[in-house]
């Protein structure tokens, strides 16, 4: 009898997420490593945690999604983080791109909209025994100001146009990655400081995320 995929272990099953990142062009060895070393699982609600190996977005509390994680591959290696840099991230949602930055980085600063994401994914964290997450719930819109300029900044939920206040809290030579656009389907971007206050910006891929909304939610 052939084993289906149902039946392979979480190391199979991760396994082969990683080869399939890396047929599609992830190939940047410390994002490959923290991925395979994030239990992806623990991030995701209970009701999906045998999806949690599939390269798909799936739900999580608030209306919100955990990204694809091709997407979060993708962004991570787009980002071009080094060991030394302080990221900020604006979407903490689930944490799994969190941790996979803290990963990487040596700091990362995350801001969310949602009390109870911002809480669930402190949680888990500490679980996790990260130790360079600093997180805030705000609306990550406004960025960081006390702890700017950042090294890297991504944004895992779409800007409608260029986050001019996000811009203005890299370094410059930084690095800010977002998917920008009104619509469902919104253009990954690649905003590269020149260093002399302009950027070089390159339109990487097509993707799906949920909005950037103003304000802290109301609900909880
Ligand atoms: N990176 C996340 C993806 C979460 S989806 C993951 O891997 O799970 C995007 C998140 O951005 C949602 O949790 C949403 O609440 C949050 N968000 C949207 N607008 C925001 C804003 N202005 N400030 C902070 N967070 C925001």
């Amino acid at each position: 009898m052939t084993k289906t995929a149902d039946h392979d272990s979480a190391e199979t099953r991760l396994a082969r997420l990683i080869l399939a990142l890396r047929s599609q062009g992830v190939v940047d060895a410390a994002v490959l490593n923290a991925i395979e070393t994030t239990p992806r699982q623990a991030f995701t609600p209970d009701l999906f945690k045998e999806r949690a190996f599939e390269d798909s977005a799936l739900p999580i509390a608030c209306g919100q999604t955990i990204s694809q994680p091709f997407i979060v591959g993708l962004m991570t290696q787009a980002l071009k983080v080094d060991k030394r840099d302080r990221v900020l991230e604006i979407g903490t949602g689930s944490g799994y791109q969190t941790t996979i930055l803290s990963k990487v980085a040596r700091l990362v600063y995350t801001v969310e909209r949602y009390r109870t994401l911002m809480r669930d994914a402190e949680v888990l964290f500490k679980a996790l025994g990260l130790t360079n997450v600093i997180t805030r719930f705000g609306d990550g819109g406004e960025g960081w100001a006390k702890q700017a300029p950042f090294d890297r900044i991504m944004v895992t939920a779409a800007a409608p146009d260029e986050p001019k206040a996000l811009l203005a809290q890299l370094k410059p030579n930084g690095i800010l990655v977002a998917p920008i656009g009104k619509g469902p389907v919104q253009s990954l971007k690649r905003y590269t400081g020149d260093g002399k206050g302009g950027f070089e910006v390159e339109a990487l891929t097509d993707v799906r995320f949920v909005p950037l909304l103003d304000g802290v939610a109301k609900e909880l």
